[in-house]
């Protein structure tokens, strides 16, 4: 079904993604699979309840159409019950006989429309509280729990829309872990997702409050620092760089060591007016920059020094 999406050509962000990852270096393997279908194809439960949100209400609607039917089919009745007795056409204790059973029947009846409405009342404000959990779990990454590229994606245009406005300067730190292949081809993937779930638990804590961590995608992490000058933004990511790097890493089980993990990090500074996809693309060559260098340092892209390398 990915495939089918990517050629038909349907789904721009999914072509992003993927032609990204046709053109550099991350593998299209399993892991990349399932995410793409996370984030494009399967927000299924989402569409689901508010499917179901749209047919309770509707139910209920037609249900309150149907009252009214009734109620004016007893209007009627009323109508030509005081004809009728003008007309002297029946006897006035058969008339109100009559008329005392049919308001009857029309008070049991209302009285059932009205529980039958609180009923689709509760549904319906329980299928509103499905409906915003699975459109929080659209924007959460399972394993971490950290916001996922689809909040991102959307993280990065408002960070973006803010530091223009305010002339502030806003940073972007990518962050990959180095030969994460080596932890799951040694220690098997469950040791690899805990790998993922430390690195991100670390990003987290460590980051200042109004700074915004994301999982990637993969072994790859994005956090967003508005308000913070180029070089405050690189102390920090050769903070957090340290801090993993100094850290033992051993398997609860035996107390194994694995040992450290390292994480490569680029950075690159939102320049206003600068298209996302460009300044995302200037941060990863930064991330890879540090990765030719030889992994577990930081790389800032210097606008001068970009400049110069255009020039040349
Ligand atoms: P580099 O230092 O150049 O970044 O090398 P690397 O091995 O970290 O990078 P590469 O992109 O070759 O491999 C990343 C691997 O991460 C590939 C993929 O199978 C694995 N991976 C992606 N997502 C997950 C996940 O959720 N859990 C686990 N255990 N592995 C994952
Ligand atoms: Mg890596
Ligand atoms: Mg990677």
């Amino acid at each position: 079904a990915v495939w089918f999406e990517f050629h038909a050509g349907r789904n721009a962000g999914l072509r992003r993604v993927l032609s990204g990852a046709l053109s550099n270096r991350r593998a299209i393997d399993s892991y990349m699979m399932a995410e793409l279908h996370e984030l494009f194809l399967a927000d299924g439960a989402e569409r689901q309840a508010a499917r179901e949100a749209r047919v309770a209400m509707r139910a209920a609607a037609e249900r309150i159409l149907e009252a009214g039917a009734d109620a004016a089919r007893y209007g009627d009745r009323l109508n030509a019950a005081a004809v009728g007795m003008e007309a002297g056409a029946q006897g006035l204790a058969t008339l109100i006989a009559e008329l005392a059973a049919e308001t009857a029947a029309l008070s049991v009846r209302s009285a059932r429309l009205g529980e039958e409405l609180n009923a689709s009342g509760e549904r319906i404000a329980e299928l509103e509280r499905q409906l915003a959990a699975a459109h929080q779990a659209s924007l959460t990454d399972a394993l971490t729990t950290l916001p996922n590229r689809r909040a991102f994606d959307t993280m990065v245009l408002e960070h973006a829309g803010r530091a223009m406005n305010s002339g502030e300067a806003l940073c972007l730190l990518m962050i990959d872990i180095d030969h994460f292949k080596r932890v799951n081809d040694a220690w098997g993937h469950a040791v690899g997702d805990a790998v993922i779930r430390l690195v991100a638990a670390t990003l987290a804590q460590t980051r200042p409050d109004a700074a915004r961590a994301a999982r990637y995608g993969g072994e790859e992490f994005a956090l967003l620092m508005p308000a913070t000058p180029l070089p405050d933004a690189a102390a920090h990511g050769e903070r957090l760089r340290a801090m993993l790097a100094a850290r033992r890493i051993s398997l609860r089980a035996n107390a194994e060591p694995i040992g450290s993990i390292t994480v490569s990090v680029g950075i690159a500074r939102y320049e206003p007016g600068e298209a996302i996809d460009r300044w995302i693309e200037r941060a990863d060559a930064a991330l890879y920059g540090a990765k030719r260098d030889g992994r577990n340092r930081v790389v800032v892209l210097e606008a001068a020094a970009e400049a110069l390398a255009a020039a040349s």
